[in-house]
């Protein structure tokens, strides 16, 4: 996708003259590559539309930057499709909220119910899981099991059937315990069959939720739309979530169930693990939708962060796929060079939204300059290694003596590098641009 995208992109600025046609195939390339990942025909139709009133012609035969023009324009009309405008309730620690989870079976709601209740946990709610899938055998021990883990609070029945009675019970007793917030995982099943609907409705009616939250399969494809437009004719949906985006799908039908359910997307789910959920950000999502990963705004930000003299040997690293200790803390390094403006930095992948939170500079300075002390008590085996399992307990306990810091704050570092290099790590096979040419990608 990314490739023809970009091929467009680049016939377009081949082209001595910028006429319509030109314009047209240019967009008609990028059309077909957003249908590929799974961006509902009319919308994209739709986007088409604006794009021709947004972009001038004159303007572009004028310029130099036609690239530029036309991709930022597609961008941002992408960006405008995820924003309904209004945006998600958000629950408040020490008042109840009853977030209800729905969604097609295997879409991934049990699942995210833990991720959604652990996140908050750890930002100190006190969450609780009620389990009101009676449909599928096995519901109600994969809740406890995810809740057991997370050390969550849960309540379901094996003996119940009807999961009205269960969630209002569930209900009944977690706001007795004083839990802030409270999940009803509802049951799925096969087909968007008018039972489902009607049991979500009742479901609905009887728990009252704050938040309705529809859960969606990225790998859904065009499918998305009526399928997110069916739940919210039935439960007033309130936001979204999308589920699989470590898997190959783009997941353009996140812009279908937005503009199905006129809610925002909230968080994505990235793995099956527990903490593989992330904040929602709509910039990244388009960015990979379009095949340019982070990694066009990437590839900028190297050329301004990078010291020109590390910026070969760093990309090269990176396009085979080793992002060592090393790396992170030679970037550690640019990143407090740079003081002020290391907030460029906050660009790049992985570095935004945990590493360094807008507005708390100051602290995840503190927190990087640590990271690195801890850092210089490794040897060179392990800032260079590209081996995970390296890091073992009797290393990271004479770290932790090295550098006179707690054993799990060296988790927390180390802990953090692979969240970073889990990011990173898609860069890998990345073509190296030529000299002078870093933002032709
Ligand atoms: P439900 O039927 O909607 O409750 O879906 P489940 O929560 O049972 O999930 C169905 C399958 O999808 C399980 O095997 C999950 O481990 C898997 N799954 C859920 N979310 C993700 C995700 O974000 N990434 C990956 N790779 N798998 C996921
Ligand atoms: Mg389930």
């Amino acid at each position: 996708l990314g490739g023809s995208i970009s091929r467009a992109l680049q016939q377009m600025s081949n082209a001595t003259i910028i006429d319509e046609k030109v314009l047209n195939d240019c967009l008609n390339e990028i059309t077909r590559a957003l249908l590929q990942s799974d961006v509902q025909f009319k919308l994209v139709r739709d986007m088409q539309t604006n794009i021709k009133k947004i972009v001038n012609l004159d303007d572009l035969a004028a310029g130099h930057n036609k690239r530029k023009i036309i991709q930022q324009a597609v961008f941002n009309e992408l960006c405008k499709i995820l924003d309904p405008g209004k945006p998600a309730f958000t629950p408040k620690k020490g008042k109840t909220s009853v977030v209800m989870f729905v969604g097609l079976q295997g879409s991934g709601k049990t699942t995210t119910c833990t991720k959604y209740a652990y996140y908050h946990q750890k930002k100190g709610y006190k969450p609780a899981l009620v389990c009101a899938d009676t449909f599928r055998a096995g519901a109600f021990d994969q809740l406890k099991q995810n809740a057991t883990k997370a050390k969550i609070p849960f309540y379901g029945s094996y003996t119940e059937s009807d999961p009205v009675r269960i969630a209002v019970e569930g209900v009944e007793r977690f706001k007795k315990e004083n839990c802030d917030l409270i999940i009803v995982d509802t049951s799925g099943r096969h087909k968007q069959e008018a039972a489902l609907f009607e049991e979500m409705r009742q479901v609905s009616e009887a728990t009252k939720p704050d938040l309705v939250l529809f859960v969606m399969d990225s790998s859904i494809g065009q499918a998305a739309f009526d399928q997110a437009q069916a739940f919210k004719q039935s439960v007033p949906v309130g936001a979204v979530i999308v589920t699989k985006m470590d898997g190959h799908a783009k997941g353009g039908g996140a812009l279908s169930a937005v503009a199905a359910t006129k809610s925002p997307v909230i968080f994505i789910g990235t793995g099956e693990h527990m903490d593989e959920f992330e904040i929602f950000d709509v910039k990244p999502f388009v960015s990979r939708l379009l095949g340019m990963g982070d990694w066009s705004g990437f590839m900028d930000k190297i050329q301004e962060v990078v010291p020109m003299d590390q910026q070969p040997e760093l990309l090269q690293k990176l396009s085979e796929g080793n992002f060592t200790l090393r790396i992170m803390y030679e970037q550690f390094q640019n990143i407090l060079k740079m003081g002020p403006i290391g907030q460029v930095f906050s660009m790049l992948p992985g570095f935004s939204q945990e590493l360094m939170p807008k507005g708390r500079e100051k602290e995840s300075q503190t927190k990087i300059k640590r990271y690195m002390t801890m850092m210089d008590s490794m040897t060179n085996e392990e800032l260079d290694s590209t081996n995970p399992k390296l890091m073992n307990e009797s290393r990271i306990i004479r770290i932790a003596r090295g550098c006179g810091r707690p054993i799990r704050d060296v988790m927390e570092m180390l802990e953090e590098y692979k969240r970073l290099a889990k990011i990173w790590s898609k860069m890998k096979g990345l073509k190296i641009p030529k000299k002078g040419d870093m933002s032709a990608l």
